[in-house]
């Protein structure tokens, strides 16, 4: 059905970014035909942010977003894809096991009732997966990360769990019984992606689309930590599931972003893991071993007594003069940080483009020198004391990785041939990739 439509073309694409593509070209028999439309969407990611930055600019005279927390941002949303190199998503793998085992019908995969079916099902369920993220503390342990940003931009878009996916999974199956994969795979993505430009302030009110669509103005208010914002407007495409179930809140006062009680740091590690140890931590401080799992299951701000999702107004009072957090730091090193940021972001672009041919080491190696850099951005970022021990013994890293040719090297002098595996294997340099010969 997709045939007559190039389902990887420019417009294909920028169309997917805002849910504006059609059954007709994204109707897919197998799953391995569905384009990666996230994966490709990185040109479109970097377009509208730059947009952001330049229309801001010149509506505000100030820039949207600043370096400190856009690079924390993209830096999430770089290692939330780090599973994809090693096994397909969780959401999928799951969804394809019931699928093949369980199914009660099968909708016809060509069939537009089959496509706005999945539509509505996915961000059905999207609603469900994402409430139930913020009203239980071990699945808000991933959540939070999208949430930690002061700001509200489209950098805060990209700010995703690593963790999450492993527990969203289970919201899907139900669709397993009826809808094909490869439908699912499609809608899946292009719910994420549309939430994509919703995370912006320089759009204002869309009038009757504000009804049935959730837009800039509903989202920034789900980013609040106001009281009236928490626990708000959960729905990914649509807002008519929160005017359903009574979680809709419009926009009244000034919202302020980010978390409840800020975390007030740029260490990438930290911002993924932290909120598993405070629960740990947590729930040690509690008698009863049914307080002891009540902290992981009930609502963040639950507290014995309290009921399920605990007391908002238990929460710091906020003024409206809250400064987000933002170290000042010279200028050399934002330079500094910035040019080993990308370097770190070439070789996160090598591991995907050469998956399918790199070794498990290789790409382990890889990976890992990538979540190190963002580590080492995150402590000079927040000036920690051990910082520059961290980025010495990583340079050195860098150095040795690209010397023996587990990394694409800075200067093709720096290329030389390697043995790997038995197998004699030659790094050359190519315009924009690593090209492995056996
Ligand atoms: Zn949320
Ligand atoms: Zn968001």
């Amino acid at each position: 059905m997709a045939g007559a439509v190039n389902p990887d073309s420019v417009s294909t694409g920028a169309r997917a970014m805002f849910f504006m593509i059609t059954p007709n070209e994204s109707s897919f028999q197998k799953v391995e035909d569905v384009p990666q439309y996230v994966q490709q969407a990185t040109p479109f990611f970097v377009g509208l942010m730059m947009l952001e930055l330049v229309v801001g600019f010149l509506k505000t005279g100030a820039p949207v977003v600043t370096l400190s927390d856009g690079l924390t941002s993209v830096s999430a949303g770089m290692i939330s894809r780090i599973p994809l190199l090693f096994m397909r998503g969780c959401e999928l793998t799951a969804y394809m096991f019931v699928w093949d085992r369980y199914r009660l019908l099968e909708l016809p995969w060509d069939s537009a009732w089959t496509w706005w079916i999945a539509f509505l099902g996915v961000d059905f369920c999207y609603y469900w997966v994402h409430r139930l993220a913020h009203e239980v503390s071990f699945i808000w342990a991933a959540h939070q990360v999208h949430h930690s940003s002061e700001y509200y931009n489209l950098t805060t878009a990209l700010r995703q769990s690593l963790t999450q996916q492993f527990t969203s999974w289970i919201f899907y199956l139900p669709m397993a019984l009826i809808a094909p994969p490869a439908v699912f795979a499609v809608h899946i993505q292009l719910n994420l992606l549309y939430q994509f430009w919703i995370h912006t302030k320089l759009i204002k009110n869309l009038g009757p689309l504000e009804w049935v669509f959730n837009t800039p103005t509903h989202h920034k208010v789900h980013h609040g930590r106001n009281s009236y914002c928490i626990d708000k407007n959960y729905g990914g495409i649509l807002i008519i599931w929160d005017r359903l179930f009574g979680t809709f809140a419009a926009e009244k006062d000034k919202v302020v972003f980010g978390l409840v009680s800020p975390i007030n740091t740029f260490e990438i590690l930290y911002v993924q893991l932290h909120y598993y140890l405070y629960l740990g931590r947590r729930s040690t401080t509690f008698k009863t071993i049914n307080d002891k799992c009540l902290t992981f299951i009930n609502g963040p701000s639950w507290k014995p007594g309290k009921p399920r999702l605990g007391d908002h107004l238990d929460n710091p009072k906020l003024t409206g003069q809250e400064v987000p957090h933002d170290p000042s730091w010279s200028l050399p090193l934002q330079m500094y940080v910035i040019i080993h940021f990308l370097l770190a972001l070439g070789t996160y672009q090598d591991v995907f483009d050469n998956k399918m041919t790199l070794s498990q080491f290789n790409m382990l190696g890889m990976t890992g020198y990538v979540l190190l850099t963002l580590t080492s951005m995150g402590f000079l970022i927040d000036q920690r004391p051990r910082a520059a021990v961290l980025e010495m013994l990583r340079c050195v890293l860098m150095v040795t990785m690209q010397r023996y040719g587990y990394m694409k090297p800075l200067l093709p002098i720096l290329a030389v041939t390697t043995q790997s595996q038995g197998a004699r294997i030659i790094i050359v340099q190519a315009p924009s990739r690593l090209i492995f010969y056996p």
